[in-house]
């Protein structure tokens, strides 16, 4: 029996009420996925919550689509990286992210001839071991693409050995206009629900559930209808889909927490322990699968161009695309004096410089947002941002405590449990920027270990520390040594057959 509730957490803000969702259209489907084939590429080495990678290509050197420019550094949380176009290696210089990440970049120019590595192409096996597919998501460079950029196979390891039995897909993306997650259903359900249940299965899960707003009709009916052709190869799996109310910051994994399991975590908890579940972007879980079937390593992603000074677009674009590329292929929309944001228009930076800020693996959207004159005055205590905070908090009272010293205090209201959500900035009619003051105050607290999931430091790994040879990574993607081992060994320790498929787009 489909479980027909609807979940949320209590606040937020709401479409119709003060976000203008409008262009959040339930036809998402007549908005085509549309190509961008930039003229060059940045790619940064740190895209990821962890050590940056370090670049494996040379100044002169030609490389083709797919191809490991950014090998991780040995025995740190890192991930590779993989250009997705073809051509020369014109540069590798230190860049400065609109989020503050300082890191070496390797800068390529398109040959136009779009040439990939011969190793792009489906895999022939039809068994993998769990460890194998693990090992292949690593290897093919992917973190989390909702944001949080935590590397998917360390994620996967560690809910492996959590032993949790739930994986949850989140589909809802709840910022207003953006729709990159909503398009990567509707184009690729096959995709997601496929990477999805195997994803479930290499972590010994049993169920898999999606979770999606009630007014995204079309993206749950592409579910229901991927989850019914392929539930015969899963039949192991248990899958169902989980109907959220649509509200923002509907998502983050401790108010899916208090939604779901009806649990309330800390910032020290995690989903796994409490609630033996693990959280997944929608999108991250089609990265899995282009990687575990078609042996596509993560080069390219959806983006949203969008906000109320722009049209909407979504488009499909190798990872490292100049901003400027990007918005110039769909209308210049400098012209019209809106602001640029990299990222979301509630929770994005603003950028001044599109020509040099590339698109990273955590980039769902580009907003283009109206300038306007935001009224700044004293707070006038109208409630409003601690009527719309989803963490339950009083911005306007913690925010006073930080501007006299009192971080004790502020820390006992709560203020360590600040998401940045941008909610209370955005409501407040004083134009009171609540949410910076209060993020960077709750960030600083929390404790950052090296090498835990959540290290975050500027370290360069020396050649010292390298765990491939960097040789033999220019020879290709770090992909192609896996096609031997998995014919040799298609089960896991236990002798479970963990992933069957038939490969390729025919799933
Ligand atoms: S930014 Fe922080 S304080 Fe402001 S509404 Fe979001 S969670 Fe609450
Ligand atoms: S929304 Fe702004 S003006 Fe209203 S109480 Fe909060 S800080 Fe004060």
């Amino acid at each position: 029996m489909p479980d027909r509730r609807r979940y949320s957490f209590y606040k937020g803000l709401f479409p119709g009420d003060v976000l203008n969702f409008s262009k959040r259209s339930h036809y998402v489907r007549e908005i085509m996925l549309e190509r961008v084939y930039p003229t060059k590429v940045i790619l940064p080495m740190k895209m990821h919550y962890g050590v940056p990678a370090v670049p494996c290509v040379k100044i002169g050197d030609t490389v083709l689509a797919g191809q490991c420019v950014g090998i991780p550094a040995k025995g740190t949380f890192s991930v590779p990286v993989h250009t997705g176009i073809s051509g020369t290696v014109a540069d590798i210089r230190p860049i400065t992210l609109p989020n503050g990440i300082e890191t070496r970049a390797v800068v390529i120019h398109n040959d136009m001839k779009r040439a990939r590595l011969e190793s792009l192409k489906p895999r022939p096996l039809l068994k993998l071991s769990a460890t194998e597919a693990i090992n292949i998501i690593t290897d093919a460079g992917i973190c989390g693409m909702g944001g949080e950029g935590i590397p998917t196979g360390a994620k996967l390891r560690r809910a492996k050995k959590e032993g949790v039995n739930d994986l949850l897909v989140n589909c809802l993306q709840s910022e207003p206009y953006s729709t990159s997650d909503l398009t990567a259903i509707t184009e690729y359900p096959d995709y997601v629900v496929n990477g999805a249940a195997a994803c479930t299965r290499a972590i010994g899960a049993k169920r898999c559930f999606f979770l999606i707003s009630e007014d995204r009709k079309e993206q749950r009916e592409a579910l229901e209808n991927s989850i019914e052709r392929l539930k015969d190869k899963f039949k192991d799996l248990s899958f169902d889909i989980k109907i959220f109310r649509e509200r923002f910051p509907q998502g983050y994994y401790r108010l899916v927490a208090k939604a779901l399991y009806g649990k309330r975590l800390s910032s020290e908890d995690t989903l796994e322990r409490t609630c033996s579940a693990v959280l997944f972007n929608c999108s991250t879980m089609l990265a899995c699968w282009e990687a575990i079937s078609d042996n596509i390593p993560m080069m390219s992603r959806i983006v949203s161009i969008t906000g109320d000074a722009s049209g909407i677009h979504n488009m499909l674009v190798p990872i490292g695309t100049p901003v400027s590329e990007l918005i110039n292929s769909v209308g210049d929309f400098r012209a019209s004096g809106g602001r640029i944001i990299w990222g979301n228009c509630l929770t994005g930076i603003e950028i001044t410089d599109p020509d040099n800020t590339p698109i990273i693996k955590l980039t769902s959207a580009i907003s283009i947002i109206r300038r306007q004159v935001v009224p700044r005055t004293p707070c006038i205590h109208c409630g409003l941002c601690s009527e719309c905070c989803p963490m339950g908090l009083s911005p306007n009272t913690i925010y006073e405590m930080l501007n006299q010293g009192l971080m004790q205090k502020a820390s006992e209201e709560g203020a360590r449990d600040c998401i940045a959500c941008g909610s209370c900035s955005y409501i407040c009619p004083a134009g009171i920027n609540l949410t910076d003051k209060i993020a960077a105050f709750a960030g600083e607290g929390r404790v950052i270990e090296v090498n835990s999931l959540l290290y975050n430091s500027g370290h360069t790994a020396t050649e010292g520390e390298l765990i491939y040879d960097t040789s033999e990574a220019q020879s290709g993607s770090l992909l192609e040594e896996y096609a031997g081992e998995k014919e040799e060994d298609g089960r896991d320790e236990e002798g479970r057959i963990v992933l069957p498929f038939d490969g390729g787009k025919k799933v």
